[in-house]
């Protein structure tokens, strides 16, 4: 169980990982493997992550627990994974379950424990909280029926962003004739049951990329995610940096700058949440996002005639193009000035504007507030470097719990 569960590292969208101290003292399951991660709408959960086993039949490259991997096997049973959970959850220590599983043999096999386990905790153990499910390659219609019927969520990891792409990765999974569709199945599956009397809560269908390892470009990886979320069939998509890892067939690839990470997320916020359509990004040549530059700063300086705005008068849809100004506090400004008269800084900062990144782009009742343009954003990262890094051990695949 400590092999399986305490291996859910940091989660690198920066939600804190919470080991818990022992409140069950030498209990076993003092060192079960949680984190805190946030739920659609508001509010955090946390989370036991577990992987059923590590056992593996498949090959991909970017996983220490492919089929070659030199780490320890093991595997728990559907009661055994049902039972420590109940007993991490009635303790207070988590209340959610995040379940994913190697592939050893047949992937209807191992999704089968996978459902078994799903149905022991909602038969048996009477568990009605959040459950997400990660269903394998090669799991079967019938399977993703079962997965809607008993989880929240559900991911069906993509890994990149077409046939040729996943084919560079490993040759055991197939992108349009298994991930693809069964991604769109299950998000279509979600979405019928959403808001029907007598079902689970649905937190929709997810999805990850293996960043940079395949030759992917940004604008192929965001077209895949921008046309699923448009259809409704996925909430969100995680981004996972490639890292080398000992062992793997891809030991010796270079890693992924972690800034291309990090604008993966950003442009997909944009997306999804600030009404951007996705020509209106700005690519390179290459297709990729500038790593120096976040998404949507680069869109205003690419559209000067765009701005100032009268904060006083500026539609929401316009407001929130703003660097500094998020859907939150775009709606908190329009909702402000309905009742009270903006001043000055103070009021706009009050709101949650970061002046510093917006007042550039603003005018209050005609007077611009910033006559120069906000310096390069915050360098999160050294500049053209952004992160160099050696191939690193771990037991279980970097990104395997998202
Ligand atoms: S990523 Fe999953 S399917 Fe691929 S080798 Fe690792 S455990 Fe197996």
């Amino acid at each position: 169980m400590e092999l399986l569960a305490d291996s859910a590292l940091a989660d690198r969208e920066g939600v804190p990982r919470l080991r818990q101290p022992s409140p069950v003292g030498k209990h076993p399951l003092a060192s079960v493997g949680i984190a805190a991660v946030r739920l659609p709408g508001g509010g955090c959960v946390n989370l036991m992550r577990v992987m059923q086993t590590n056992a593996c039949s498949l090959s991909c490259g970017y996983c220490p627990t492919f089929r070659g991997g030199n780490v320890p096997r093991v595997s728990i049973s559907p009661d055994e994974t049902a039972r420590t959970f109940m007993d991490v959850h009635r303790k207070g220590l988590a209340s959610g379950l995040f379940l994913t599983s190697g592939v050893p043999g047949r992937a209807s096999r191992a999704t089968d424990r996978m459902l078994a386990t799903l149905d022991l905790l909602r038969r048996r153990e009477g568990f009605t909280g959040y459950v997400h499910i990660k269903l394998l390659p090669g799991a079967e219609p019938a399977q993703v029926e079962e997965a809607a019927r008993l989880a929240n969520r559900i991911s069906v990891n993509l890994e990149a962003p077409g046939d040729g792409y996943v084919h560079r990765l490993t040759h055991d999974k197939n992108f349009s004739g298994d991930l693809l569709p069964k991604l769109e199945y299950a998000g279509r599956l979600l979405a019928a049951r959403r808001g029907v009397p007598g079902t689970l809560p649905v937190s929709g269908a997810t999805t990850q990329f293996v960043v940079g390892a395949a030759g992917e470009h940004d604008r192929e990886i965001l077209a895949v995610v921008d046309r699923l979320e448009r259809r409704r069939l996925l909430h969100h998509a995680h981004f996972s940096a490639f890292q080398p890892v000992v062992g793997t067939p891809l030991e010796n690839h270079p890693a992924t700058p972690a800034a291309r990470e990090l604008r993966l997320y950003q442009a997909e916020h944009l997306l999804r949440q600030y009404g951007f359509a996705l020509d209106e990004l700005t690519f390179g040549r290459d297709g990729d996002l500038d790593l120096d530059r976040d998404p949507k700063s680069a869109w205003a300086r690419a559209h000067p005639s765009f701005f100032p705005l009268e904060v006083t008068r500026a539609s929401y849809e316009a407001l929130v193009r703003v660097p500094g100004l998020g859907p939150t506090t775009a709606r908190a400004l329009v909702a402000a000035r309905r009742t009270t008269v903006l001043r000055g800084r103070e009021d706009l900062r009050a709101a949650g504007v970061a002046i510093a990144r917006a007042a550039y782009y603003l005018t209050l009742r005609g007077r611009r507030l910033s006559d120069t343009a906000p310096a390069e954003q915050l360098r999160l990262f050294a500049p053209g470097g952004h992160l160099t890094q050696a191939p690193y051990r771990t037991p279980v695949p970097p990104c395997a719990y998202r």
